[in-house]
């Protein structure tokens, strides 16, 4: 598997709102990234609203991985492959 470097810059995030189960903890941690809408889905607000850390974080404290990260070269980032 090819090695993603560490500085990839984060260009797309996907959340997948059949897998969301309104956990709302990527709004917790990444809360200028993410919103809750009506139907406790979570929505992508901002793409740029946090830093790419963050929003790693963020991704990763999905507890049922919905949340999908893409480089600017579409390789998918997180979860890793
Ligand atoms: S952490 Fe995952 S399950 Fe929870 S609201 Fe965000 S996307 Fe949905």
């Amino acid at each position: 598997m090819e090695e993603i470097p560490k500085k990839s810059k984060i260009a797309k995030i996907v959340v997948d709102r059949d897998a969301c189960i309104g956990a709302a903890s990527c709004v917790a941690v990444a809360g200028r990234t993410f919103y809750m809408d009506e139907e406790n889905k979570a929505v992508v607000v901002e793409p740029w609203g946090d830093d790419d850390e963050t929003i790693l974080l963020s991704a990763q404290s999905c507890p049922v991985l919905a949340i999908t990260l893409f480089d600017t070269e579409g390789n998918q980032i997180y979860p890793e492959l």
